[in-house]
């Protein structure tokens, strides 16, 4: 049976597409996986599928690879987190170190330009290993007609319709708009992340809506060019979902004593332009007073939300839970046979390396029956400076379980490496299970804690205890031996603090 109907091959020819030139499978049957969604999910998939030798096709409607992380997500944001700090440094640090330095301009469009490159640089990357794997990419819009059937409007017009043995659905999230509306995004003044990262002069008051990682990130990037922020969160602590309560305190002071404002447990009640600025009026949580802020420029950073526009899933029948999270079993199925789903667009924490193991053991567990992900293994990262990084069980939830539990701490400002690199805020902190010593969670605040935690990352995967991380070998002088410090205190006592 041809998978895709011969006019359609003709408008793919005619579009020039890489996919077309290779016959999208016409001849030789049905794609053995078809993933739709080109984040790094469904990149990250198909490039392991065709790499085990499966025939493969991945559909994009972006117009170009990588999804949210590459295009408006992860990689830009830390370009801009990246070149602001070494601003931010130059004006504010360089001194103390012997670096005298002449006057300081802010070029921001060539920053811009700079994160833009950068960007264009990764998404054609992942190009090429999709030629270099084989990995026919389709540019368009996918939508299914049945479980083994996709049709595609093609970004360059036309359609086609592609057959698939195996479908893997990855196609990520969008920014949740302010909960109840009355707050409109318009990408200029109020914006989402997308909009923060594009803003064409640095606003001089910016109110961040949302004290998670993407606000927290955003907001630093525009305070260290200048901009008055502040931070405008719910809840009574920040870096939202999954960080520990003593790292967040330590985590808001620091931000604090850089210049960033913030108002917790505090509620926006709605936004609204008025005579060029932003009118922000809030309401306390504990008492219902309200108040009001302005702004030049309000970023909306109040979370995203699954995507599934345009998949017409009510065509093949694949369950959605009443967050919009196409519901999966612990293969990656969706309620379809042949059908699974990856990624921000189905259950646990929207991140990109989330998507990335998930992608592979879906397509493992099509190639070979088993694949797996560890959850309990899964490191976030907040990459201000300093940087904050964890994994595993922070020291509240160890609480609420009844878990008894031995806390390991040691600070930077103790670590050779850190004092020479005059870096010092923050520690490590090792949280181990009383009776085994096993690691039940690492969390750090400090210079590089988004390198350093992959150590703990490790350990956890290999179910090590903290002495046995205490008892590993970490080059002097390096940042990782408050890592080994940390561990060492956890279960015994450090040497230099
Ligand atoms: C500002 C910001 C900063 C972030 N920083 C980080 C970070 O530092 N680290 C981290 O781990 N995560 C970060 N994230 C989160 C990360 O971007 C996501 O978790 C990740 O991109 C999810 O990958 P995914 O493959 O599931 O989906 P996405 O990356 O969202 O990709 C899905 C793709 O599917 C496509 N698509 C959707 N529907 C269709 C259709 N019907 N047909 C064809 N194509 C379709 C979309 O165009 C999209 O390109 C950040 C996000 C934002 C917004």
């Amino acid at each position: 049976m041809l998978t895709v109907q011969r006019t359609v091959a003709r408008s793919l020819r005619r579009a020039g597409q890489a996919a077309a030139s290779r016959g999208l499978a016409t001849e030789s049957g049905p794609y053995d996986a078809v993933i739709i969604g080109g984040g790094p999910g469904g990149y990250v998939a198909a490039i392991k599928a065709a790499q085990l030798g499966l025939k493969t096709a991945c559909i994009e409607k972006r117009g170009s690879l990588g999804g949210t992380c590459l295009n408006v997500g992860c990689i830009p944001s830390k370009a801009m987190l990246n070149n602001s700090h070494i601003y931010h440094q130059t004006q504010h640090d360089l001194q103390r170190r012997g670096i005298d330095v002449g006057d300081i301009q802010l070029n921001l469009p060539q920053m811009l330009k700079a994160k833009d490159q950068s960007v264009v640089g990764l998404t054609k990357g992942i190009e090429t290993l999709f030629k270099q794997n084989k990995v026919d990419y389709i540019k368009g819009t996918a939508s299914f007609v049945s479980p083994t059937r996709i049709s595609v409007q093609l970004n360059d017009g036309g359609s086609a319709e592609v057959e698939a043995k195996n479908v893997v659905i990855a196609t990520g999230s969008e920014v949740t708009p302010f909960p109840g509306g009355g707050i409109e995004i318009d990408e200029q003044q109020i914006v989402s992340s997308t909009g923060a990262l594009e803003l064409k002069e640095v606003p001089k008051k910016m109110v961040v809506i949302g004290g998670g990682i993407i606000g927290l990130e955003m907001g630093s990037v525009w305070s260290r060019l200048g901009s008055e922020v502040t931070v405008v969160e719910f809840l009574g602590g920040i870096g939202g979902q999954g960080i520990d309560e003593e790292v967040a305190k330590q985590f808001q002071k620091i931000l604090g004593k850089q210049g960033i404002k913030f108002k917790l447990n505090t509620k926006v009640l709605s936004a609204e332009k008025k005579d060029g600025k932003v009118v922000i009026k809030t309401e306390a949580a504990k008492d219902g007073k309200t108040d009001e802020l302005e702004a030049d420029v309000v970023l909306v950073a109040v979370g995203r939300r699954p995507y599934t526009d345009g998949l017409n899933l009510e065509a093949v029948g694949i369950e959605k839970d009443n967050r919009g999270r196409i519901v999966i079993d612990d293969a990656f199925n969706t309620s379809v046979k042949n059908i699974k789903c990856i990624g921000d667009v189905t259950f646990g924490p929207m991140l990109a390396h989330k998507a990335e193991e998930e992608g592979i053991a879906a397509i493992e567990h099509i190639h070979a029956g088993h694949g797996h992900v560890n959850y309990g293994a899964i490191p976030s990262v907040v990459y201000t400076h300093p940087e904050v990084a964890w994994v595993g069980k922070t020291e509240q939830e160890l609480k609420e379980a009844g878990v008894k539990y031995s806390v390991g701490k040691f600070p930077f400002a103790a670590n050779s490496r850190a004092k020479t690199n005059m870096d010092t805020e923050g520690f490590v902190k090792f949280l181990s299970e009383k009776e085994t010593d096993r690691i039940l969670g690492v969390h750090i605040i400090g210079p590089n804690a988004g390198e350093m935690i992959s150590e703990g990352v490790l350990a956890m995967e290999y179910g090590a205890s903290s002495e046995d991380v205490a008892r590993t070998t970490h080059a002097h002088p390096t940042l990782s031996e408050a890592f080994k410090e940390a561990a060492m205190a956890a279960y015994q006592k450090p040497i230099h603090f």
